[in-house]
């Protein structure tokens, strides 16, 4: 056998399907997993789809010596201490100039310990953020690599290939910068994934609770949704699952599953940096927040009892809703709560980028995302361009483009919430960026009060403008 281009550890779904499509593109690749079977697996699925040139190894040190050098390993394990054994496994085979690549959401500290520790061994490290799911990675993810930019160039010419490709936007990758930014970024992407859920689904449920409106209606309010400014990959998916049978019984899929969702960490994570940076990010917070609300089922149910749905007719004033209203202002609030979540996220990659001196490029990170990753959206050519008008924009919200679009949906946004605390229905994301616009657009806000308190229990002194000294309050006469 010829030593192949690259290599792949990690064959579960994502490791599995990458390879297939590194394969695919024309890149013979050797692939190893901890658990042999998976290995031989990923060969026999190989053959399947088109005798594509993937060779399976049972033992790292064979692995490692079947690729050409210098060689390049991608790494799709659990992120934390597998990657750190993982490592551990496969560089004691490896030699000067090797690059390791870390495709895992890995936390962006970790990523940065493991480059400096590969460097004392001659080796070169990335850490590649990969966003698609097991459809992305097999047909064609969005890449965020980040590290060393020798190893970068190593391994351009796959990636290039590899990754989605948007007509009139190029190949969904770039070298995102130094360090762990590309993981980072990653990080960031999915929390604002956290926000587009969470978005949608308070639609659904105002739609649903609401309107009444029935799957079927909704399946084809979204399908409608996914023709114009809101066309995205979790539009078109939501569309999708609200016109699933549910194969077990009656009825719809959706209605069967539980009110609960899962998290793996990555909105977590983002949560806690926008409070390391100081950045407020109270769209993707709120998202977080739902899951654990909705992580509390046992408890929400006895609170069902306790706090039984009142009878707000009097608030509605027996005002039947309006459906084709409901429904386009709806459409409205969701798009003016997507443009805040965006700013948000955006911010707070600017400030991490400062931080640490990446000189991260908003507009390109807003390019790369347009194909291949699950918020992969048209909305992001508006980012692009945004960025593209002003790369020191310092907010989303004061592009023109999107202020113009923000106050012609205001109203239409203000309604839905206000409809929704009417009828006792929460919609924490879509409050929370309309709070967002609303504190950001204000030239005064009520913090005079917050000073003054916090000067006068503790005092910790207040400006007073035009003056630019800091004065100190006397201790108040407490009688
Ligand atoms: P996963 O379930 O996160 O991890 C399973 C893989 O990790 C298996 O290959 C497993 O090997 C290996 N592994 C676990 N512990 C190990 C250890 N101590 N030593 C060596 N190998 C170990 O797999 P995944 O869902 O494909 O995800 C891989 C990475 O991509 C993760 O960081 C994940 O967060 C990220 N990611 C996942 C998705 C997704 O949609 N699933 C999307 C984007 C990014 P064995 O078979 O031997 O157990």
């Amino acid at each position: 056998m010829a030593l192949t281009r690259i290599g792949l550890a990690g064959l579960a779904v994502m490791g599995q399907n990458l390879a297939l499509n590194i394969a695919e593109k024309g890149f013979p690749i050797s692939v190893y997993n901890r658990t042999t079977s998976k290995v031989d697996e990923t060969v026999e699925r190989a053959k399947r789809e088109g005798n594509l040139p993937v060779y399976g190894f049972h033992d790292p040190a064979s692995f490692v010596n079947s690729i050409q050098k210098p060689r390049v390993i991608i790494m799709l394990v659990k992120a934390g201490a597998p990657v750190d054994q993982t490592i551990a496994t496969l560089s004691s085979h490896m030699e000067k100039g090797d690059c390791i690549i870390d495709g895992g959401n890995e936390w962006y500290e970790n990523t940065e310990r493991r480059e400096k520790a590969m460097v004392e061994l001659g080796l070169l490290y990335l850490g590649m953020g990969v966003s698609g799911g097991e459809e992305g990675a097999r047909n064609g993810p969005s890449l965020m690599p980040g590290g060393s930019y020798e190893a970068y160039k190593h391994i351009e010419d796959i990636l290039l290939k590899v990754a989605a490709q948007v007509p009139d936007s190029g190949p969904c990758v770039t070298f995102i910068g130094k360090g762990g930014s590309g993981n980072f970024v990653k990080m960031i992407h999915n929390g604002i994934e956290y926000g587009d859920m969470q978005l949608i689904a308070e639609a659904y449920d105002v739609l649903k609770s609401v309107g009444n409106l029935s799957n079927h209606e909704l399946q084809q309010v979204f399908s409608e949704w996914n023709k114009g400014e809101l066309l995205s990959f979790l539009i078109e998916i939501t569309a999708d699952i609200f016109g699933i049978k549910d194969d077990k019984g009656d009825g719809y899929l959706v209605d069967k599953v539980l009110d609960k969702t899962g998290m793996k960490g990555t909105g977590k994570w983002t949560v806690q940096q926008a409070a390391e940076l100081s950045v407020a990010a109270p769209t993707i917070a709120s998202s977080l927040d739902s899951r654990f609300l909705s992580g509390l089922k046992e408890e929400r149910v006895r609170a069902s009892k306790v706090f039984q749905s009142g009878d707000f007719s009097d608030i509605l004033g027996g005002q039947p809703v309006d459906k084709a209203k409901l429904i386009e202002d709806v459409r409205q609030a969701l798009y003016a709560s997507k443009i805040c979540s965006y700013a948000q996220g955006m911010n707070l990659i600017r400030a991490k980028s400062i931080e640490k001196g990446w000189d991260l490029k908003l507009g390109e990170l807003a390019r790369i995302w347009k194909g291949g990753c699950i918020i992969r959206a048209i909305f992001l050519d508006r980012i692009k361009k945004a960025y593209d008008r002003n790369p020191e924009l310092p907010n989303l919200l004061v592009d023109p483009e999107f202020a113009k679009e923000i106050m012609d949906r205001q109203a239409a946004w203000r309604r839905v919430i206000c409809l929704a605390i009417n009828h006792g229905i929460s919609t924490p994301g879509m409050s929370a960026s309309l709070a967002y616009f609303d504190t950001y657009r204000r030239e005064s806000v009520p913090a005079n009060l917050v000073q003054a308190q916090r000067d006068y229990f503790g005092a910790h002194t207040y400006e007073r403008p035009p003056e630019t000294i800091v004065f100190r309050s006397r201790l108040p006469d407490i009688t």
